[in-house]
């Protein structure tokens, strides 16, 4: 379970809309990619409204089949079959996302790189390790992993995973996109309104219910009751990365399930990151780079990039958040 400290607000029942509709909305909740999905949509009409759902879910599968890395039939398992033997060739669809997961490689200098699936995993984060493993198991768990090493042909579409035993996973951007790929089909479906939930990885479009600006409540880290501020998030997206139940602890430190893939150690001082941006795709990966990154070069990652904003929550439950962010505060809640 992903720590849950932004609470989506979603008006509930039936509203009149701005435009003096009838409009309610529509939740399907389902396991998609591994991940619990909610989407919604808002008519005054339930055909409609459930024909787009619909067709979320269907777009949501189609995704699935294409980069999963468990099915065995995926053109994602192709080109893992093939590594350190030869070039697969893909859909454009998958050729586009592995060359966007590099240019994001390349702009967190690696902490971000999808062939991190070729990691042994040494770590346990059940409570069943003791000691920190040793220095040279740990550089060898991820001595696969290099973004470099994965070979784009763009006129040929050809993947080509370099060395042997090399794994890529889509792991920390295949939700964001497929949100994002199904949303963008909703907001096409004559709808006031939809939004893609995916275990907390969120993206709107339109208006909710109500008729008003889709919004979250953040809660309080020192108080998970109480909403520390709110965040309108129409047309934008947040993602959220972290899992506060999930660490191990050595010497009374404590590291977090997500590990650097440049060095092959966990990662310490955050315990959650969430990412806000009109994409979720991009959100998504950016979340994971974060986490890796860690608070000071993590935001001064987010603080570069234009309308990119985040949320960081460090191990000692302190609320960080990106220079340009504009959180609505709620002064009865912020007394503490
Ligand atoms: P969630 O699935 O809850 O959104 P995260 O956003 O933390 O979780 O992403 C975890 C996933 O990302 C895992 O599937 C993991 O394999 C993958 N992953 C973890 N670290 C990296 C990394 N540095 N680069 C790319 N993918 C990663
Ligand atoms: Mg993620």
């Amino acid at each position: 379970m992903k720590y849950l400290w932004i609470f989506l607000v979603l008006a509930e029942g039936m509203f009149f809309s701005a435009k003096g509709q009838n409009n309610q909305s529509y939740t399907d909740v389902l396991l998609l990619m591994g991940s619990r999905f909610e989407i919604t949509a808002v008519s005054s009409d339930k055909d409609k409204a459930q024909q787009a759902i619909q067709a979320g879910i269907t777009e949501i599968q189609r995704i699935e089949d294409l980069i999963s890395s468990w099915d065995p039939n995926s053109q994602t398992s192709a080109i893992v079959a093939n590594a350190g033997i030869g070039p697969v060739q893909v859909d454009q669809e998958l050729f586009n996302l592995i060359r966007r997961s590099l240019k994001i490689s390349r702009l967190t200098h690696g902490a971000f790189d999808i062939s991190y699936a070729s990691m042994d995993k040494i770590w346990k984060f059940d409570g069943s390790m003791t000691d920190m493993p040793d220095s040279a198991t740990v550089a060898a768990s991820v001595s696969k992993i290099n973004f470099n090493n994965i070979i784009l042909d763009a006129k040929n579409r050809t993947v080509f995973l370099k060395e042997k035993g090399m794994k890529i996973g889509f792991g920390a951007i295949g939700k964001g996109y497929a949100a994002n790929k199904a949303l963008s089909l909703l907001s096409t479906m004559g709808l006031d309104g939809a939004l893609v939930n995916a275990s907390g990885d969120l993206i709107s479009w339109g208006k909710d219910a109500g008729g008003k600006e889709w919004k979250i409540g953040i809660a309080n880290p020192k108080n998970k009751e109480q909403i520390y501020s709110w965040l309108t998030i129409s047309e934008t997206a947040v993602v959220t990365s972290g899992n506060y139940e999930k660490f191990v602890e050595f010497k009374g430190e404590r590291y977090s399930h997500i590990i650097d893939p440049r060095t092959g150690y966990p990662v310490k001082g955050l315990s959650s990151v969430s990412i806000i941006c009109p994409d979720a795709e991009l959100a998504d990966a950016l979340a994971t780079s974060v986490f890796v990154l860690g608070k000071e070069k993590g935001l001064e990652l987010i603080n570069q990039l234009n309308g990119i904003e985040c949320i960081l929550v460090t191990d000692d439950q302190k609320l960080i958040t990106s220079q340009h962010l504009q959180l609505e505060y709620q002064e009865t809640n912020n007394k503490n």
